[in-house]
């Protein structure tokens, strides 16, 4: 199995799974597709052990590959908490929050931080993840990486503009993961670390771990065959999904996980107020733009970084129509919403899984298969939940640990040279 760049598609510059997570994004700017998708093993069973599962899925991904024998262990590693499909009265949650970060960037980040350990110990070779955060990125990634052998994370994020709780699992870790407040704003934090990258004295040792790295797009298939597959052996029909969706990574993953034979009836995209993707499917016109912002902050995207798989997937707009529906939610749906689920059913959602939601709500029948992919847990979003709800969200374990954790970082000002 080969990869080559969505804007090579001669595939003149094949590479390997293993050469393609390790260099992040292509040489032409492009992002890493695999040159067909495997059909799914046809003795999958979904009741093995996940990482078992997980590797079973992913192992046609990685024929030829030097990693194709470790998937096992690396899944078994990375994967190593509960992905429940949660009933309520009017749909199924697929709650993908019970990672360490309470978030679903959880999947990505550890496969990816997992892969690379092994990849670098094997070549004998140290690399240095650089990232820059306004929030939730950081924390999934500073936790994958941390204690993983011969690699090191700096982590940056502008001083005063992360909340206080993202804070804490972006300086609570130590040890190879260290974390920089830079006296900036987000675009400043930015731009130093793509001046690093461009520096010939670092840039060889430096690599990113952002949601285009095909190492976090694989994993993010794998609990969409899982969940689908659980989904028609509990109810025998298969569900429509829909996504809470801002850069599209974890929305690619399903259509991948689609045209591998994965059960699913049809695949749909909840935006928040950035409509770029609406806004295309009624135009045709394409046009990425700047973000705005919203309660679903994640969410917060206006020119989505993975949209160039999916126009690499589905070639034609006849054929993306074909495939994706997408819906805009304002704010204040995403409040009534999250009350409304409150006081219905008395479970508590956070503001991007309210997006999935509302469009259940207003555009499916109570009774229709619909299974909600939920993102991330309430307590990361206590300023806006607890208030509209009238209680508390308790902290889920994993957080309550960490907010144990004592502080550690360095203020900087906005030179990239003082990170190193
Ligand atoms: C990152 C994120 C999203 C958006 O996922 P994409 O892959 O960028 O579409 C949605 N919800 C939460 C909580 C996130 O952290």
């Amino acid at each position: 199995m080969k990869y080559h760049s969505t804007r090579d598609r001669e595939a003149r510059h094949a590479l390997t799974a293993s050469e393609a997570i390790l260099k992040g994004l292509a040489e032409d700017g492009g992002l890493f597709v695999p040159e067909s998708i495997p059909a799914l093993p046809p003795d999958l069973d979904v009741d093995a052990p996940y990482g078992v599962f997980a590797a079973r899925v992913l192992e046609p991904f990685f024929e030829g590959d030097e990693l194709h024998d470790s998937l096992e262990d690396i899944c078994s590693a990375a994967f190593d908490f509960p992905i429940p499909l949660h009933d309520l009265d009017s749909s199924t949650v697929l709650e993908l929050f019970h990672g360490p970060t309470s978030a679903f960037k959880d999947f990505g980040a550890r496969f990816l931080a997992f892969s690379m350990e092994r990849l670098l110990v094997q070549r004998d070779r140290r690399l240095c993840i650089l990232v820059a955060t306004s929030g939730d990125t950081g924390g999934a990634v500073a936790s994958a990486f941390w204690k993983r052998r011969n690699l090191t994370v700096k982590v940056l994020f502008p001083k005063g503009r992360v909340a206080y709780r993202q804070k804490k699992q972006l300086t609570c870790w130590g040890g190879n993961v260290s974390s920089y407040e830079v006296d900036g704003s987000f675009d400043d934090c930015q731009s130093m670390v793509k001046s690093a990258f461009v520096d010939p004295q670092y840039a060889s040792s430096l690599s990113s771990a952002n949601s285009i790295n095909l190492g976090r797009l694989l994993p993010q298939m794998v609990y969409y065959v899982y969940a689908s597959m659980r989904y028609v052996k509990e109810k025998g029909r298969r569900p429509v999904i829909i996504i809470p969706s801002g850069n599209v990574g974890n929305c690619t993953g399903a259509y991948w996980a689609a045209a591998m034979g994965a059960p699913i009836a049809r695949i749909v995209l909840a935006v928040n107020a950035n409509r770029t993707i609406p806004d295309y499917l009624e135009s045709g016109r394409y046009e990425p733009r700047a973000s705005v912002r919203t309660l679903a902050n994640a969410m917060d995207v206006g020119a989505p970084s993975n949209m160039e798989r999916i126009f690499d997937l589905f070639r034609t707009f006849d054929e993306v129509k074909a495939n994706v529906s997408a819906w805009s939610v304002s704010d204040d749906h995403i409040r009534e919403t999250i009350r409304a689920v409150y006081d219905r059913e008395g479970y508590i959602m956070c503001p991007h899984t309210a997006c999935a939601e509302y469009v259940r709500a207003t555009r499916f029948a109570d009774r229709d298969d619909v299974m909600l992919v939920s993102t991330a847990h309430p307590a990361k979003f206590d300023t806006v939940v607890e208030p509209l709800i009238g209680a508390s969200v308790p902290l889920p374990q994993a957080l309550a640990d960490l907010m144990e954790r004592p502080n550690d970082y360095k203020s900087i000002g906005v030179d990239y040279h003082e990170l190193f």
